[in-house]
């Protein structure tokens, strides 16, 4: 449920929060409630709400919002305490896929696609987005609006802008919020989402509501919260085609990989032409030549011994929503389950531990030392950490997949 944070902030950790069922527990942080009975305030919050009050004041903020909006924002210590474990979660992308793509979430996918059949039609047409991304979204983010969370926003934006660990990202995001209580779309106790922010039925940040979210059914609001998820789905379908969705295109497709590939050509810094791919004997799981849907790369999400997907220009348009792999083909793979596909047809490599991010960061340290270039020693696996581990698979006589693992961890001790 932290799509748009995680979006944002480019978290790694984020793969595995979003959407991952925690949502209960979310629900269970209530900040109404806290309203009535306030938390202890964190240290420096009441001085943090004088200064931005002012600071809110002063970015054009009506004083009657101000009054009325800031009465939620109490702190909430279990959003700090959410924050803090999140950073150091880690979870495989298997794991993450047993969730995001379970069987009950694909047959609620159907369902869903059969209720709002009309609904789904008609944003299809006004977006040109497919409506089974849409439906995906929507049911890796909060289960097809069953679990959209029950915090106060002002109230969690509030507690997390006034932490230092990132307390700009989400100041910016409460005065969004205020813009929004501002502009009369909601009133700011109905206003709940996620601990993180992110909100209703396409759990958009604030910022992302001002930017892409629509009032599809015409009352004059755009209403992201209510039951009714038409503007909700019709907000997630626009963002995407303001990211530049291409109609009628595959997010990608799952591929069996010939014997002595070459590692070097996949991951989502090669694109190439389909025939490119299909000269080297990369087939469907069926053993069919893939057409043409713009430049695409080969990605191998768990290194060699794990499922392989040719991604298509609209992968990427998915990450604007979550950067995170995981996330994508969660959303991509859930799509194409609701629309009637089979399960993924290779393996994940289930006995193999994802690194924690202490181990994450002694790996970059180590390439680091060995003269590698890791764009930086942060724990994030980015496209030069992949390209060092791979440098180093290929010195070591290893498959050159540039998947961290234990053994590699190990290798470089
Ligand atoms: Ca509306």
């Amino acid at each position: 449920m932290l799509t748009f944070a995680c979006a944002v902030l480019a978290a790694p950790a984020c793969a595995v929060a979003a959407g991952d069922g925690s949502s209960q527990e979310e629900a269970a942080v209530t900040g109404a409630g806290d309203i009535l009975t306030p938390a202890p305030a964190g240290e420096g919050f009441a001085a943090w709400l004088d200064g931005f009050r002012a600071r809110a004041l002063a970015a054009g903020i009506a004083p009657a919002t101000l009054d009325r909006a800031l009465r939620h924002a109490v702190f909430l210590p279990e959003v700090i305490e959410r924050d803090r474990r999140q950073a150091e979660f880690t979870k495989a992308i298997w794991d993450y896929l047993d969730i995001a793509v379970s069987d009950e979430r694909v047959a609620m996918g159907r369902a869903a696609r059969e209720r709002h059949k009309s609904l789904i039609g008609r944003i299809e047409t006004e977006f040109g987005v497919d409506g089974d991304i849409v439906l995906a979204i929507w049911g890796v983010e909060t289960s097809f609006g069953t679990y959209m969370g029950g915090t106060n926003t002002i109230a969690a934006l509030a507690t997390l802008a006034a932490d230092p660990r990132r307390g700009r990202f989400f100041e910016d995001q409460l005065l969004a919020a205020l813009r929004i209580v501002d502009s009369g779309q909601i009133d700011p106790a109905a206003m709940t989402g996620s601990w993180a922010g992110a909100m209703g039925h396409p759990q958009f940040m604030p910022s992302s509501f001002l930017a892409h979210a629509v009032d599809f059914d015409g009352d004059g609001r755009r209403d992201i919260w209510g039951a009714d998820p038409a503007d909700g789905l019709a907000s997630a379908a626009a963002y995407l085609r303001n990211h530049g969705w291409r109609t009628g295109e595959p997010w990608g497709v799952e591929v069996t990989v010939p014997e002595g590939f070459d590692f070097a050509l996949s991951g989502v810094g090669v694109t190439r032409p389909a025939a490119f791919w299909a000269a080297l004997g990369i087939r469907d799981t069926a053993g069919r030549v893939i057409p043409d849907h713009g430049p695409a790369s080969i990605l191998f999400p768990a290194g060699h011994r794990g499922a392989a997907f040719m991604i298509f220009p609209n992968f990427h348009v998915i990450e604007a929503y979550n950067p995170a792999d995981a996330y994508v083909i969660g959303v991509g793979h859930l799509a194409d389950r609701i629309a009637g596909g089979g399960p993924l047809v290779h393996a994940w490599p289930r006995d193999l531990r994802v690194l924690t991010p202490e181990e994450r960061v002694e790996l970059q340290a180590r390439l680091v030392a060995l003269g590698h270039d890791t764009g930086g020693v942060d724990g994030r696996i980015g496209p030069k950490t992949v390209a060092a581990i791979m440098a180093f698979q290929k010195g070591q006589g290893l498959v050159p997949d540039g998947f961290a693992t234990p053994d590699i961890l190990a290798r470089l001790r």
